[in-house]
This record gives structure tokens, C-alpha cells and sequence, in this order.
């Protein structure tokens, strides 16, 4: 039964309630809280019948036929949500909003919060090592103003991008973000590709009026469409979450030139956060470098290594960090032990903002500001930024105030400390009193009736008791004021005036307890929330500092170098490795050197397949990366201009979001590089020209070569089959050969992975063919082709001649009998000429 088919007169009124929210909220899963359940009603609950494999059944509505519903405990809800929210579904919670103590008929219920993928805020649901971006993007007719934030941390950025929508597109996808918020659907297919091809939600919202509510935050931009953007964003997050947040930290601009640039393409053929084939973070270089103890720190890592530094400046610091640090083993070790106690302070701050903290939470936020003094105190001794504060009025305030060991719900009590206030203090005596009472009024009675086996005790549904065993009935005595209550099959249950008296006294006690607990709770979590803005400060520092001493503890476990990093445009890296690589390879990784001086911008690298071109050439990107983010890097030495950009060509690529051939998108890749690059960038061509015609794809290397050799001048590496190009160097002067070398011996091929300069002297694909099992008779052919090319002495027939080549048998042509018959020396030329008529006539028979 669908929701358009009934008849809303009939309806009973909770259903009309129901009926009247989601038709303001079409687009919505409603999530409608009824007693434990949440409940999900016609669509809905089939779809989440469906969705979350949970069982379809139906309720009563007031209508003859049953209406379909579905349901899930309210207390187990968040994975459900979850569920549906990853699927790309938007969920409402639906809760009661007045007091159903003071509602006359029935309570009212509205939606108290909207779950998207971009707003989800509950630390649980989400990956601890990464954030969850929303975003919002304005058109500004000279470009798009891009706006993104984690609300489950408060970190909010704002950049630019150029005005078509394939930059923006590009940036949204480089930025990881989960939601999208526009203001009109004016790229469809754009639209289409970011939702299919990479899984992100699309949502329109219209406001972008400042809201007065974040005027605070919005103060720090001085552009009005700036304060326009990040306001669509803001309105949207109220819009859905329902609530002003204020643990949103001061807004970033992005500024490109603080950071490499690279492209999304860029990032995932180096293999940066996650590896090309099996899109996991194992074997990325995030896997490789994250030795971070806290989840702010590991969040951080992964944004340094998304967007590496320029600031020299910044670099050192970070550098002479790890120095310190590797010289101070005590202080290094006892400040990562502090780090193991650190909980996750921004989501905590998240959760605290929201309004959803319990005490659990709050005991972990205790705990983690109780190291900061020690913490403080290291960080002072290494010299590193120690400008946070202690928090001790926090620490007093959560010290005296929460429970040691709290339950998980805010409303069974057992939040608050004992000494914290006196009302409390007075109301639990009064309930222990209770207890102290059942123990007094058991013996007492015991005594008066004479009945040892006479028992106290108290159940929910008839609160406190006297109970008497079955073959002691006849001793109750009238004078006694018993009132019978309950019989069960070996016992009669009383109950007395004073004991009633005392109970309701005993149990109000209870009630006030909890609630005053509760209040009391929230007073402390208000009170706490005034401090989240310090609790960010400090967060900055010690998630820094996190991923810098897990920079230290790879490098001596690595045996990593400090890089020095020059003004001059050269690469001097001795004996540098792949820092990934030489962790998985099963042989020892072979070392090489990267030697460009300031003649040198191009290196031509030409050798086997599986030699290790490629390895080298991510080698590099992957030392430049590391160098940027502060880390020291796999080499014996390493001095390293700063990169301003790097881009990459590597290997096939599927199409980010126009779905064009691989060669077209190679040649844009390509196009991207030429057009952007500037001398201090890095260019890594691997095998560009492959994807077309051997000539055609030679002819455009060289003359990409030839730009970059001429215009742009960048630091870059190009490997290539093309042994052409070799020759390049006699007439480009800032261009080098160098090659893979391998040993040769007995038609068996060791890879030596060893760059050598000069070019290749031969190919060996053939070699890496026949170690690939192709069939012998594939080879041997290849072979045969192969010597025919080096002769020279090819022609397209003999190619095209396939069916003889691989042994098919066919019968002779008679017209070549005849012919390998003829005697020419012994034909006088009018036998000659009519040879050849005779022979063109058998031809157009044959
Ligand atoms: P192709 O031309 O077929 O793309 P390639 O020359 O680019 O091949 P790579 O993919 O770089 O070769 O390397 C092939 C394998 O050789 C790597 O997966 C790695 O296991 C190994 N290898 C590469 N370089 C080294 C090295 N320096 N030391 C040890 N092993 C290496």
C-alpha cells in the first residue's frame, strides 16, 4: 500500500502526524519514534525492509487494510542509519518534542535531526583516521568558491577553483569530500559521474544568506561571497542537523601556494592514501608512515600527504624536531606513552558541540587533558610550540563532578559524584536510607510476627513487599495492618500503611536522583563546551607533534636521512629507495641514485620491462612527498629543491569524469602538465604515447619532450620503449639518457634494477614475454619479426601472412609452383612477355 493510495480522513492521529511530516520531507527515511522502537512506514519500510534485512510487517492505522511498517530498537538505531546513510539515502529522526506529561491528546513529533552522508557526526560511524567532509560550492562567475567541513571535528576550509565545472569537479573528488551541496543542477553529466563514479551525494540547498548564528566564525572573511559560501554550507548544516554547532575552528583559506599541487590522478598513481589495485590503505605511503598514536594525528598525516608543504621554513622545524627527538630516546618514548592516553578530542569537542557527549565521554576528555601538563612539559624541554593550556579548571570541574564508572545512557543515574552537590548528596542518603530501612523493617516484622522465613523486597510492578511463605499465612494476624497484595504458588505478598509512606518516599528519591544527575550532567557538558575552543588549540599542537615523533620513529627503524633542502634547482639523492617498495619487495631493494644538476631537467629512462623504471620514477615523487611533509626521507644523502607541483602519467587510467578514451585522457593528463607546470615542478611521463600508433605516439613524446626541454624547464622523468628518443640528447642539452640495467646470460634475463646513464642497448620484451609463458610459438615468431625490424627489411606482407607463420597448414598456390619453376636466364624476352601475360590470367583465377 503506498502512501498516495489512502484516504487521510481515516488515518488514526498518530498516522495523520506521521502522514503530515513526511509530505514536508518527501525525499526523507523517516525515522519515527514510537516507545523503543523507531518505525518506518509504507515506501520507507519497504525499502528498509529491503536495505537493512530486516522483516516487513504491518500496522493497524485506522484503515481496513494494514499499512506496512518495519522497525529497529531505538538503542541499537546508529548502525541502521549508518547503512543507509553510506547508501546515499538521507535519514530524519523523528522525536517526540513536547513533554508527554504536559501534552494534552497526542505529543507532538518533529524532525530533531537529518543524517546524510557529509553530516554524520557520531564518532562510531565513522573512520577514525579520516575525516568526513561536506561541502558546499558557489558560483561566482569568475570562478568557484568551494567550501568544505568535518562536522564531526569542526574543521572548516574554504578555496577557489577555476570556473568550469570540471576544476571543480576534480577538486571535489582530490578533496575526498562525501556530500556536495550546489545551488542548481547545471552539469548533469558532471553531476552523474561524481554520483555513480565516485560515490558522492548531491544535494541542492538555495540559502546563502549570513547566518546570524555563526557571525563569530564568518567575521574572519572579509570577501562577501566568501561569507556567502561558507553561509550555503552553515544554513544547509542547521537546515539538516538542527542546532547552531560551536566547535567549528577558525576558517582555513587553501591557499595552492602553501601546497604541492597535484591532481586526483597524480594521487592515486603514486598510491598515496590508498594502491591503484586494490583501493586499500595497506602498501599506501599513509599505510607506510602512519605511526601516529592518537586519531587526530593519523587525520593530520593523511591531509600533510595530501597537500605537502612549500614553507621551508616550517620544513626544518619539523626536521630539527626529529633530530631532537631521535637524541632524546627518554623524553620521545615517554611522551608517545603520554599519546597512547590521548582520546580523540576533536570528535570529542564534536560530540560535546552536538550535544550528544555522555559521561563515558566525558571521563575519556578527563583522562586525555590530565596528560597536558606532562605533555606541555616534554614539549617545552624539545622546544617545539607548547602555547596551550593545561585546562586545569576543566580538570578540576570533571574531576569532582563525573562518576568513575558511568553507564552508558544519560538517564539511569549514576553520572555524578558524590561531594559534587549537596541536593544530590541528600536525595542518595535518603535512597540508601531505603535500603538501610528494608534490612531494619525485615527483622523487625520478623520478630513481631514471629516468622524467620518472612521476607522484604521490592519488584518494579508493586514496588516494596512483605512476603510471607504459603505455610505461614495462617500466622498473619489482623493486628498487624497487613494488606495483601499478590499470592504466588509458595507465597502471599503484603504490603502495610508505612511501608507505602516509606516507598513513596524511596522511590521519588530515585526519580529526583536521576533527573537532578541528568541536569546537573548537562550543566557540566555546557560549562565544558566553553572550553572547546582551547581544546582545539592544544589538539593542533599534540596531533603535530604525533605525527612528527611517528616520523622519528620510522626513521631510525628505516634508516631514513634528514634532507637538505636547496635554493638551487638540482636533485641530489644518494642511494635513495622506495620507501614502500623496499618494505614488500622479496630481495633486497636495490639503491640508486638521483643525480639532476642544473643542466639537467629531463632524464630519459629507457630499459627492460619489469626493470624498474617505474619504481624509480615514484621513487623520486615519493622522496619529494615525504621531504614536504617534514619527514626525512629513504636515502644515504638527499638534497631537494621545494616542488610547487607535481603531475604524473602513469600507467593506464581510467577517466575521472567525462568517460573519454584511455588516450585521450592521456594526452589531457599530458595537456594538464604542459599547461600548468612551472620550473619548480616535478613531471613524471611513464610510457607516454603508448595508447596509439607507434609513430604517432613517438612523434608526440619528442615533442613533448622538446617543450618541456624548452618552455618549461621542470625537473622531469620520462621512460620510454621508444629507443628513438634516445638520440635526443645530441640536440637537447638539459637532457640525459640513463636506463635500467640487466645481465643477459644464456638467453635467461636478470633484472638488476640499477640506473646506469646512458641509454639501453637493447630491449628485452620478448625475455619478459617468455618469462610471462606466452606460447613458444608466440615467441618464436616475435622473435623472427623482432630481427626482421632490426634488419630492416620489413614489409607490411610478411606481417600480414599470419596463418603461414604460425603453422598452419595450406595447400601450395600453383601459381607459385610455376613460378619457383621458371628458368629466367633461359627465356628470350618475347617468351618472357608471354609468360607473364599467362601468369596475370592464372592469377585472376586463382
Ligand atoms: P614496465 O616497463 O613493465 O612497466 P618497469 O620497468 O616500470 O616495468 P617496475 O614496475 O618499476 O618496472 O618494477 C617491477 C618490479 O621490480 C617491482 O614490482 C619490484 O618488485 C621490482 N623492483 C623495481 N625496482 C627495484 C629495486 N630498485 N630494487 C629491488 N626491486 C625492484
Amino acid at each position: 500500500m503506498k502512501i498516495s493510495d489512502i484516504d487521510k480522513s481515516k488515518v488514526t492521529p498518530m498516522m495523520k502526524q506521521y502522514l503530515e511530516i513526511k509530505e514536508n520531507n518527501p525525499d526523507i527515511i523517516l525515522f519515527f519514534r514510537l516507545g523503543d522502537f523507531y518505525e518506518m512506514f509504507f515506501e520507507d519500510a519497504i525499502l528498509c525492509s529491503r536495505e537493512l534485512e530486516i522483516t516487513l510487517t504491518g500496522k493497524s492505522a485506522g484503515l481496513e487494510e494494514r499499512i506496512p511498517m518495519c522497525g529497529v530498537p531505538f538503542h541499537s538505531v546508529s548502525p541502521y542509519i549508518n547503512k543507509l546513510v553510506q547508501k546515499g539515502y538521507k535519514v530524519g529522526i523523528c522525536e517526540q518534542t513536547s513533554d508527554p506529561k504536559e501534552s494534552k491528546g497526542i505529543v507532538e513529533r518533529g524532525i530533531t535531526q537529518i543524517i546524510t552522508k557529509g553530516t554524520i557526526a557520531n564518532p562510531e560511524d565513522l573512520d577514525e583516521r579520516i575525516n568526513n567532509y561536506l561541502g558546499a560550492a558557489l558560483d561566482t562567475k569568475d570562478g568557484f568558491l568551494l567550501t568544505w567541513a568535518d562536522i564531526s571535528t569542526g574543521d572548516i576550509y574554504i578555496t577557489q577553483t577555476n570556473h568550469d565545472f570540471l576544476s571543480l569537479a576534480t577538486e571535489i573528488i582530490n578533496l575526498g569530500l562525501k556530500e556536495i551541496i550546489l545551488k542548481e543542477n547545471n552539469e548533469p553529466n558532471l553531476i552523474k559521474t561524481l554520483k555513480e563514479n565516485f560515490n558522492i551525494l548531491v544535494n541542492y540547498f538555495e540559502n546563502t544568506e549570513e547566518p546570524n548564528e555563526y557571525n563569530e566564525l564568518l567575521k574572519n572573511l572579509n570577501d562577501v561571497r566568501q561569507k556567502q559560501a561558507v553561509s550555503l554550507l552553515l544554513n544547509y548544516i542547521t537546515d539538516t542537523q538542527k542546532r547552531t554547532l560551536n566547535h567549528f575552528k577558525n576558517i582555513i583559506f587553501q591557499d595552492k601556494k602553501n601546497h604541492i599541487h597535484m591532481d586526483p590522478h597524480t594521487k592515486r598513481n603514486l598510491e598515496l592514501t590508498e594502491t591503484i589495485r586494490n583501493k586499500e590503505r595497506t602498501y599506501s605511503l599513509l599505510w607506510l608512515l602512519d605511526k601516529t598514536k592518537t586519531a587526530m594525528g593519523s587525520r593530520l598525516l593523511k591531509r600533510w600527504i595530501e597537500n605537502p608543504s612549500t614553507d621551508k621554513k616550517e620544513l626544518n622545524l619539523r626536521y630539527d624536531t626529529i633530530n631532537t627527538l631521535s637524541n632524546e630516546f627518554i623524553l620521545k618514548e615517554e611522551l608517545r606513552n603520554l599519546l597512547d592516553s590521548v582520546y580523540d578530542l576533536e570528535r570529542l569537542s564534536g560530540k560535546i558541540a552536538y550535544g550528544n557527549a555522555n559521561a563515558r565521554d566525558m571521563l575519556q576528555l578527563l583522562n586525555s587533558i590530565t596528560t597536558f601538563p606532562e605533555i606541555k612539559k616534554i614539549l617545552k624541554q624539545i622546544n617545539f610550540d607548547s602555547e596551550f593550556s593545561t585546562l586545569d579548571d576543566l580538570k578540576n570541574l570533571l574531576q569532582n563532578s563525573i562518576f568513575e564508572n558511568p553507564p552508558y545512557s544519560l538517564r539511569e543515574g549514576y553520572l555524578i559524584k558524590d561531594g559534587y552537590n549537596q541536593e544530590l548528596d541528600e536525595l542518595k542518603s535518603l535512597r540508601k536510607g531505603g535500603k538501610e530501612f528494608i534490612a531494619k523493617l525485615e527483622k523487625e516484622e520478623k520478630e513481631k510476627t514471629n516468622i524467620p522465613k518472612l521476607k522484604v523486597g521490592f519488584n518494579k510492578v508493586f514496588g516494596y513487599f512483605i512476603e510471607v511463605p504459603k505455610g505461614n499465612i495462617k500466622d498473619v494476624k489482623e493486628e498487624f495492618g497487613y494488606i495483601r497484595k499478590q499470592t504466588l504458588a509458595n507465597c502471599e505478598r503484603y504490603i502495610t500503611q508505612g511501608l507505602k509512606e516509606k516507598e513513596d518516599l524511596i522511590l521519588s528519591a530515585e526519580e529526583k536522583i536521576i533527573n537532578l544527575e541528568y541536569n546537573l550532567f548537562n550543566e557540566i557538558k555546557e560549562e565544558t563546551s566553553k572550553y572547546i575552543k582551547e581544546i582545539q588549540k592544544a589538539v593542533n599542537i599534540i596531533s603535530k607533534i604525533d605525527v612528527i615523533a611517528g616520523f622519528t620513529i620510522l626513521s631510525e627503524k628505516n634508516n631514513y636521512v634528514r634532507p637538505e633542502i636547496i635554493e638551487t634547482n638540482e636533485i641530489e639523492i644518494k642511494n635513495g629507495r622506495h620507501p614502500v617498495v623496499e618494505q614488500v619487495v622479496e630481495d633486497e631493494f636495490v639503491e640508486n641514485d638521483i643525480i639532476m644538476d642544473k643542466d639537467t631537467n629531463i632524464l630519459l629512462i629507457t630499459g627492460p620491462n619489469m626493470s624498474g623504471k617505474s619504481t624509480y620514477m615514484r621513487q623520486i615523487a615519493n622522496i619529494i612527498i615525504m621531504a614536504q611533509i617534514g619527514s626525512f626521507v629513504p636515502a644515504e644523502s638527499a638534497k631537494l629543491p621545494i616542488f610547487d607541483k607535481i603531475f604524473t602519467r602513469i600507467g593506464a587510467s581510467d577517466d575521472l569524469v567525462s568517460g573519454e578514451s584511455t588516450f585521450m585522457v592521456e594526452m589531457k593528463e599530458a595537456g594538464e602538465a604542459l599547461q600548468n607546470a612551472t620550473k619548480d615542478s616535478l613531471i613524471l611521463f611513464d610510457e607516454l604515447g603508448r595508447g596509439t600508433a607507434t609513430y604517432d605516439g613517438m612523434s608526440l613524446a619528442q615533442s613533448i619532450i622538446e617543450y618541456i626541454h624548452e618552455k618549461i624547464k621542470c625537473k622531469t622523468f620520462f621512460a620510454t620503449h621508444y629507443h628513438e628518443l634516445t638520440s635526443l640528447d645530441e640536440t637537447l642539452k638539459n637532457l640525459k639518457n640513463v636506463h635500467v640495467s640487466a645481465l643477459e646470460e644464456n638467453g635467461q634475463i636478470t633484472f638488476l634494477h640499477k640506473i646506469k646513464e646512458g641509454p639501453v642497448d637493447k630491449s628485452y620484451g620478448i625475455h619478459v614475454a617468455e618469462l610471462a609463458k606466452l606460447p613458444e610459438t608466440v615467441i618464436k615468431r616475435a622473435k623472427t619479426i623482432l630481427t626482421t625490424y632490426e634488419n630492416k627489411e620489413h614489409n607490411q606482407q610478411n606481417i600480414s601472412q599470419l596463418e603461414m607463420i604460425f603453422d598452419t597448414p595450406k595447400e601450395t598456390s600453383k601459381l607459385k609452383e610455376k613460378i619457383d619453376k621458371i628458368e629466367a636466364n633461359n627465356l628470350t624476352p618475347i617468351d618472357a612477355l608471354n609468360l607473364i601475360y599467362e601468369l596475370k590470367e592464372e592469377a585472376k583465377n586463382e
